[in-house]
């Protein structure tokens, strides 16, 4: 059987530049990966074009958006953070291009690019790839890791590095085998529930308007009748509940909240005007339109694809004449549009989700490495650790930090 000094478990994102990193420093690397191949993930991120990073100048304002787990990647990016990250694809041959929200994206060839490069950095350095190998189990002696078992054959290295991915969309290779290993070395898992996915409400209208996108709208969330979050951005209606990108960046905290009480999103429709402002201006439709039915006088305060949905929460029926909707009905649609109830009452599965919360305990490895605390050969990159980001390349930037590292210790 042939030694390695390091096997990387996994092909995405980190396992590519934890092998390319630990092939650098002239370690003999084996990358396994369980596809025919690799990075299948990798090549769906950003819609195909591969936001790598986010420009945010700021390391502790990037950091933060990581939420409490966030402090972990402190060391890591202080070693290779964002602007390392950069300079590190644009020395192999990846110029980037920062678009909207500080998304940055390779200027041409996406994620097949990085794909690429990446690649090709492992054979530079020598990295030999075994694909189409799913590692079924790690055996262990002396609390170390022994060997791995493949379908075919027992693989046997100096140093591991589990780099499996979370959970979420399992049809690109990630169905959580990483937990399972972490757990064999005796690791604490966060449980690993769906993030960045869409929410399901309790409502069933939401389909009158499903597939509309809305700009520009406010969700506050309430738990219990308590103010918790509050975004302001795009968001969609969908057969079953809420999408799009303020949604989705609330999901990952939605099992926490329903845990605590009921979980309803508020949305304002119209967060640049005040109620009397809105009042006023809805007077002021309602009689400019009075020769029309209610149904019509709403053309011009709400887009059209969202009429549907208005009459239906409405009380006023959609065929009465403008002219007598009263003051009273014209102030309970001003409170409408201002406050559209949703009761959230779960997530869509992991098939949908961006990204999985959850993972490999941060409290059980060590942030400067890598490394198991629990089991000293054994060391994590990427998504198979507890750290999740919003959208906006906060969540490759996991990978390519905690990967550099583990290759690089
Ligand atoms: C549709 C979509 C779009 C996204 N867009 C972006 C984006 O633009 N920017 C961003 O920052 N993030 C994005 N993400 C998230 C990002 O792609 C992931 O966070 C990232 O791919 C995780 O990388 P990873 O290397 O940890 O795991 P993965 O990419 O999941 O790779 C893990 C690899 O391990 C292999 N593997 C699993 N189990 C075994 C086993 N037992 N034996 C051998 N191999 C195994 C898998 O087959 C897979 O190849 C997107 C995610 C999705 C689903």
């Amino acid at each position: 059987m042939e030694r390695f000094d390091v096997i990387v478990i996994g092909g995405g994102p980190a396992g590519l530049m934890a092998a390319g990193r630990a092939g650098a420093k002239g370690e003999r690397v084996l990358l396994v990966e369980k596809n025919q191949s690799l990075g299948e993930k990798l090549l769906l991120a950003g819609r195909r074009r591969c936001n790598i990073t986010n420009a945010e100048p700021d390391l502790e304002a990037f950091i933060e958006r990581y939420g409490q787990n966030g402090r972990f990647l402190y060391s890591a990016f202080s070693r290779f953070g964002p602007a390392e990250t950069l300079t590190f694809f644009n020395q192999i041959g990846i110029p980037t291009v920062t678009e909207r929200g500080g998304r940055v994206f390779p200027t041409e060839g996406g994620g097949q690019r990085v794909l690429d490069m990446l690649l090709l950095q492992c054979k530079k350095y020598g990295v030999h790839i075994l694909r189409s190998s799913p590692i079924r189990a790690l055996k262990f002696r002396d609390g170390r890791v022994e060997r791995l078992i493949s379908a075919l054959e027992e693989l046997e290295a100096e140093r591991y590095i589990i780099a499996t991915g979370g959970k979420s969309y399992p049809k690109t290779g990630s169905t959580g085998d990483g937990y399972r290993f972490a757990a064999q070395a005796g690791h604490t898992i966060e449980e690993p529930t769906p993030a960045l996915v869409p929410v399901k409400t309790h409502e069933t209208w939401v389909k009158l308007a499903r597939g509309f996108n809305l700009r520009n709208v406010r969700l506050t969330v309430t738990v219990d009748g308590r103010k918790t979050d509050e975004r302001f951005g795009e968001m969609e209606f969908t057969n079953f509940g809420v999408s799009g990108p303020i949604v989705m960046d609330l999901s990952a905290q939605v099992p926490d909240w329903m845990k605590q009480g009921v979980l309803r999103f508020h949305l304002d429709l119209k967060p640049a005007l005040d109620m009397e402002t809105l009042k006023r201006r809805v007077a002021q439709d309602f009689e400019k339109h009075k020769d029309r039915l209610f149904a019509g006088a709403l053309r011009n305060l709400v887009p059209g694809p969202l009429i549907p949905l208005i009459l239906e929460l409405s009380d006023v029926p959609s065929d009465k004449p403008a002219s007598y909707v009263s003051t009273e009905e014209k102030a309970a649609l001003a409170a409408l549009l201002k406050d559209i109830p949703l009761t959230i009452n779960g997530l869509w599965s992991f098939n949908h989700a961006i990204v999985t919360r959850g993972g490999v305990s941060l409290k059980e490895v060590d942030p400067a490495t890598m490394r198991s605390k629990l089991c000293d050969n054994l060391y994590f990159a990427g998504e198979v650790l507890d750290l999740n980001g919003p959208s906006g390349g906060f969540n490759l930037q996991v990978c390519w930090s905690t990967g550099w590292v583990a290759g690089e210790a």
